[in-house]
């Protein structure tokens, strides 16, 4: 037997896996589990910041009324209520963990606004917001005592009643932990634990377009949804309207805090065309202003529109962006202080995932899920820019402060048995895997993106179906290893998100189909699965 106990089991060491793992390590053994480095996330990604209620002329009510528009009718206000009051707390956290957010000669923050937000709240360190929320907690939980890191560490499935041997909770559908690959060793190993937190992290990977790092192939929503756990509202995917344009290379983030510091959108031909979609311009949810450079391409048969930051004070500009203007300089030997950006839209962020409630309590025992792989309510049909972070943390913290609560369950007595690969061999069959891959992404970029159709839609599904049922053989013959795990979490991910789709005959937020285009109410709902 090859197992490992722990009080409390944390996949996943961004924010949401971090933070909540710092403060349940006050009460019992905490083992953190990430399947590459501790600070390969995306949280180190995050570029504009944090948003919360601090300005004088701010008010939670106006930062809940910016997040309930943006969500388009489908956010929880209770989840809203929660996380826009929170906020000045967590960030108070944060700060005594060490983050220094950017502030003004006078001492108070400096802040940002972003598209969608009425008032100026994004708190940020220039445009490395999440690489200093991220360093900031590594350095916490690597000198907790009662934390054990294992990098390179993936977790395979989640187990529940069916794998128990004694079968003593089958009714009552429990999480006991997770079967966790070595990617060192290749074996897999039983990690056991009274309470799991899932802080895997979004999806954008499912697309061949994303502005996310390599980890975010959604394995915690197809976990999940494999052990019948509720996932809820994957059709609404956020693209980012402003990916640098640089084909061939890993993607990177424009961020949306260059438009909100005056950067103006424009065609091949300089027309500011937001002019003619929206009257809040480059400042209009992330959606529209998708949409709208989706459209321009499309009419001008242009790959990419441009940002013009040239207007504005060169010193500024290299102050609040300077990792932008290093990498726009060092890899397409453009200054931005002088030139236009060439942007595009991006798969970004993934609105929907596992249900979980105000305490971020899942549909199954001792399950529990936080950040972006979670569906809490509050981003309804469109995510507020910098509220996810905010998300991560508010609802790790709730999760972290229920499970204390709970104090210890009695799983003593559960007999889990140690993976099984006996009957399995090792076919090495690399291109159908980088193959299936892509293929994949390029069905849901072409079929599933900004702007979807019932006829697309279907025809996804069709090919998505094919691909499932080979990568789920191929998985049972096959001994597991990173990349197959990937791809089967991704082909599960993308059914969920086509299936979720073809549930909401209307256009709402982010899910756009132009054979319905106007929001219908009888669609007021979760789309839940
Ligand atoms: C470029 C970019 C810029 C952004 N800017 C902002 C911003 O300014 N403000 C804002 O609020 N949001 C921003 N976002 C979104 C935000 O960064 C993320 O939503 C947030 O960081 C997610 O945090 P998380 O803790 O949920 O997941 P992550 O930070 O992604 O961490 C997920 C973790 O889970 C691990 N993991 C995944 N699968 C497994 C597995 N099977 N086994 C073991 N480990 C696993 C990963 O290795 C990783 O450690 C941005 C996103 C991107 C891509």
């Amino acid at each position: 037997m090859n197992q490992i106990k722990s009080d409390y089991l944390v996949i996943g060491s961004g924010i949401a896996g971090l933070s909540f793992a710092l403060k349940v390590a006050e009460h019992g053994k905490v083992n953190i589990i990430t399947k590459s480095e501790l600070n390969n996330t995306t949280t180190i990604l995050a570029q504009g910041g944090i948003a919360a209620v601090i300005a004088k002329d701010d008010d939670i009510e106006y930062h809940a009324k910016d997040t309930q528009i943006a969500g388009a009718g489908l956010c929880h206000s209770d989840a809203v209520e929660i996380m826009v009051k929170e906020a000045p707390q967590r960030i108070n956290e944060l700060i005594d963990y060490g983050v220094t957010f950017d502030a003004k000669d006078d001492g108070s923050f400096d802040l940002a606004r972003e598209g969608g937000h009425s008032k100026y709240r994004i708190l940020h360190v220039a445009d490395e917001t999440g690489k200093n929320i991220q360093e900031k907690l590594i350095e916490r939980v690597r000198e907790h005592p009662n934390i054990h890191i294992y990098e390179q560490h993936m977790v395979v499935e989640l187990i529940t009643d069916h794998h128990v041997l004694n079968n003593l909770q089958s009714a009552f559908n429990v999480c006991f932990g997770a079967y966790i690959l070595d990617e060192k060793t290749g074996k897999v190993k039983t990690f056991h634990a009274d309470y799991t937190l899932l802080a895997t992290g979004g999806a954008s990977r499912v697309y061949l377009y994303t502005t996310n790092p390599q980890i975010a192939t959604g394995d915690g929503i197809a976990m999940a949804y494999r052990a019948g756990v509720r996932i809820a509202n994957m059709e609404f995917i956020q693209f980012h309207p402003t990916a640098l344009y640089n084909p061939g290379s890993e993607p990177f983030l424009i961020s949306e805090a260059c438009r909100g510091f005056g950067g103006i959108l424009r065609n091949a031909s300089g027309e500011r065309f937001m002019e003619s979609y929206d009257k809040r311009l480059e400042l209009a949810p992330r959606d529209i202003v998708a949409r709208a450079i989706d459209t321009e391409c499309k009419l001008h048969g242009e790959h990419c529109v441009y940002l013009d930051m040239t207007h504005l004070p060169a010193n500024k500009v290299r102050k609040h962006f300077p990792n932008i203007t290093s990498h726009c300089k060092e890899n397409l030997r453009i200054d931005i202080t002088k030139e236009w950006i060439p942007v595009i839209p991006a798969a970004h962020y993934v609105c929907g995932g596992i249900m979980s409630n105000l305490n971020g309590q899942t549909s199954m025992h001792n399950l529990f899920a936080a950040g972006e792989v979670a569906n809490t309510g509050v981003h309804g049909a469109n995510r507020l820019a910098s509220n996810s972070l905010l998300e991560a943390l508010v609802f790790a913290h709730r999760a972290a402060r229920r499970v204390i609560e709970k104090k210890r369950n009695t799983l003593n007595n559960v007999l889990i048995p140690d993976w099984d690969d006996t009957d399995v061999t090792n076919p090495q069959e690399w291109g159908m895997i980088l193959n299936n891959r892509t293929e994949l992404q390029t069905i849901m970029w072409d079929y599933v993106g900004i702007v979807r159709s019932t006829v697309q839609l279907n025809r996804a599904l069709r090919r998505m179906s094919t691909l499932y049922e080979e990568i789920e053989d191929y998985y049972k013959r096959t001994k597991v290893s990173l990349e197959l795990l990937e791809l089967r979490n991704l082909s599960a991910v993308a059914y969920l998100i086509v299936r979720s789709a073809l549930r909401r005959n209307e256009s709402r937020g982010l899910h756009y189909m132009t054979d319905y285009p106007e929001k219908d109410d009888k669609y007021l709902k979760d789309t839940i699965i």
